[in-house]
């Protein structure tokens, strides 16, 4: 699991101010969630941390080390990174779509290695040769998963992962990856507009509003304050 910390991480698109100088430290092996109303920054946090987006000012350690001192493809690599719009490539198969991080660094993945990171979020190894139209909003999804965890990263990122989800698919997606991440000693970072799924996800819960983050508590607090 990685370590981060932000230090007066700014942000500003033109007139608006993005992010408005975040501090913070996240633990190793934590699970934390990123909630607030939508456009309050989280989705732009996030991406600083795989350089996405550049900060305006301050910087993002990951494991101590500044994020932009790094090779931008060799760090990616130490992150999986989940988006909100699924997005495989609609013409190769669910096997190419998770190794398409490792082989765009001239890396292959075995079969073998394929069926273990698709038993891994609950579908069937047989599911490789697929092409994603033949797969479930839930079960596309599932393989978003898989190609993240694809290159052993020490840190999950999710932009609302689960948001386009049905409920029952929503819950039971949520609850492999909390699982994967104690088995797979990952440090986890969630986006979402869920307040109950945060609530019962992560171990630490930080809400944001208009760039900065206006609450840092544990689920339990959050539950018996309100
Ligand atoms: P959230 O993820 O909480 O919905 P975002 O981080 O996406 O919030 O956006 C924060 C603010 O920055 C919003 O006002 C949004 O419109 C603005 N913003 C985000 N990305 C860009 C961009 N590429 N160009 C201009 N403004 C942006
Ligand atoms: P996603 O969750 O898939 O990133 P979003 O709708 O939040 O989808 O954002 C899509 C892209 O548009 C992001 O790269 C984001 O930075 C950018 N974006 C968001 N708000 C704005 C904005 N006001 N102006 C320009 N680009 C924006």
């Amino acid at each position: 699991a990685a370590s981060l910390r932000f230090e007066g991480v700014t942000k500003r698109y033109d007139n608006t101010e993005a992010l408005a100088g975040i501090d913070l430290d996240v633990a190793a092996g934590s699970f934390v969630a990123l909630v607030g109303a939508s456009g309050s920054g989280k989705s732009t946090l996030l991406k600083t941390i795989n350089r996405l987006v550049e900060p305006t000012s301050g910087r993002v350690l990951l494991d101590g080390e500044d994020v932009t001192s790094r090779d931008a493809t060799a760090m990616r690599r130490t992150m999986g990174y989940v988006f909100q719009r699924i997005g495989l490539f609609p013409h190769l198969s669910v096997a190419e779509n998770i190794a398409i991080g490792p082989r765009l660094v001239g890396e292959r993945l075995s079969e073998d290695r394929i069926g273990e990171l698709l038993t891994l979020v609950d579908l069937d190894p047989s599911m490789a040769a697929r092409l994603p139209d033949a797969l479930s909003g839930g079960q596309q999804q599932r393989v978003g998963v898989a190609r993240a965890l694809a290159g052993n990263p020490a840190l999950l990122l999710m932009d609302e992962p689960f948001g386009a989800l049905d409920p029952v698919t929503r819950d039971a997606l949520g609850e492999r990856v909390r699982d994967l991440h104690e088995r797979l000693d990952l440090t986890t970072i969630m986006v979402t507009h869920d307040m109950a799924e945060a609530l019962i996800l992560a171990d630490r819960v930080l809400v944001m509003d208009a760039g900065s983050i206006v609450a840092d508590e544990t689920p339990q607090a959050l539950a018996s304050g309100k």
